[in-house]
């Protein structure tokens, strides 16, 4: 398709912008669609918001992370007013920027646990849910350029975007920004094999990197084991959902922490930073083939907790050979990908052309 070719940074072609206009547009009608379904036709949109949107994002952010960031319905609506001219377009230092990206952790370990006592089973909790952020990054996008505040700060997928997309598949141009301000540094769109922890130079920075890289894995073997009570009615049963993703969470921070103090400790002695770089992969790679392992499964009612989850109910067809085989395989192919496939230095999406009238403009 001609919209996933590779081209020169700054020269877009118009029809190949007009491409990614066009997919933007179908894709925020889809995303306007489900957040309908969710408040008016809710169950329709647990299940096309839960079950089929968000089981595709992890491999997407792992292939393709550009792609969904050129498409993300949320994405073009807070982009919005840098788009139309709108925006004060001021730029945050590189100390706030790390602390939205703390937040933004912060926001994905919060909010995920809830989808078991409130989201999973209310639509018009996500669709509130959804407009809230949707009102949080227009209004910042009115203020701060580009994707600092939202896309590449506080959203909670941010974090995740990357952790799992340091060798993406091929690199897309960037059908937001018309060029580049250097908004980010380093701009996670723009740069060759951007990892979870490639930015650790303030402590907020530093924190957000450990949190998502050792906490992930843990966290979602925690969050699979705890099944959705639609009718929590208590504040003390809300915060259970809590436990098991958290404690998850703390094993596998730990693990990850001593095996980075070990890996520091070798690297200061070898001047190398390979290892450290693997321990990121592995711990991308069990978070991904942790998640799928799980969520393979109960798409398709063979899950830890049979109704939870559900695409389609096939647990009368025996189908447990072919999905241990499928969980098999994908756990295979995200290892292979992320410890064994050359890192191939390519960004998410190529970096506009900077223009030097538009950087002078903005220091004056
Ligand atoms: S490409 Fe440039 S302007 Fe766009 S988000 Fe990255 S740093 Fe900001």
């Amino acid at each position: 398709m001609v919209f996933l070719s590779e081209f020169k940074p700054g020269k877009v072609s118009l029809p190949l912008l007009f491409n990614w206009r066009v997919l933007q547009m179908i894709m925020w009608l889809i995303g306007f669609f489900i957040l309908w379904c969710l408040f008016f036709y809710p169950s329709l949109g647990e299940l096309l918001f839960w079950n089929i949107l968000i089981p595709i994002a992890p491999i997407l952010l792992v292939l393709l992370p550009g792609v969904w960031r050129n498409v993300c319905p949320l994405a073009t609506t807070n982009l919005l007013p840098r788009h139309f001219n709108l925006s004060k377009r001021k730029k945050l230092t590189f100390k706030q920027i790390g602390i939205l990206n703390l937040i933004g952790v912060v926001f994905l370990y919060l909010i995920i646990p809830l989808r078991h006592a409130i989201f999973n089973n209310c639509g018009v909790a996500t669709g509130i849910l959804i407009l809230l952020m949707v009102a949080i990054g227009t209004f910042a996008g009115f203020f701060y350029e580009w994707k600092s505040v939202w896309c590449s700060g506080l959203c909670p997928v941010h974090p995740v975007e990357k952790l799992y997309g340091e060798n993406v598949l091929f690199t897309v141009i960037n059908a937001h920004c018309d060029s580049c301000i250097n908004c980010v540094t380093p701009c996670p769109d723009s740069t060759p094999n951007i990892k979870s922890t490639s930015t650790t130079k303030t402590k907020s920075h530093k924190l957000a990197a450990i949190l998502i890289t050792g906490g992930l894995p843990g966290f979602i073997w925690g969050w699979f084991h705890v099944p959705d009570s639609p009718k929590i009615e208590y504040l003390s049963k809300i915060l259970s959902v809590f436990t098991l993703p958290f404690s998850g969470l703390a094993f596998t921070l730990i693990i990850y922490y001593i095996l980075e103090t070990v890996i520091n400790k070798i690297n200061d002695r070898t001047g190398k930073h390979n290892l450290q770089k693997k321990l990121t992969s592995i711990f991308a790679a069990t978070a991904v083939s942790c998640y799928y392992w799980y969520r393979i499964p109960s798409l398709f009612g063979y899950g830890i907790f049979k109704n939870d989850g559900l695409l389609i109910n096939l647990q009368t067809r025996h189908l447990g050979m072919l999905l241990t085989t499928a969980n098999l395989l994908t756990t295979f192919f995200f290892f292979y990908w992320f410890l064994f496939r050359k890192a191939n230095k390519k960004s998410w999406t190529k970096r506009p052309a900077v223009s030097s009238k538009q950087i002078n403009a903005y220091y004056k």
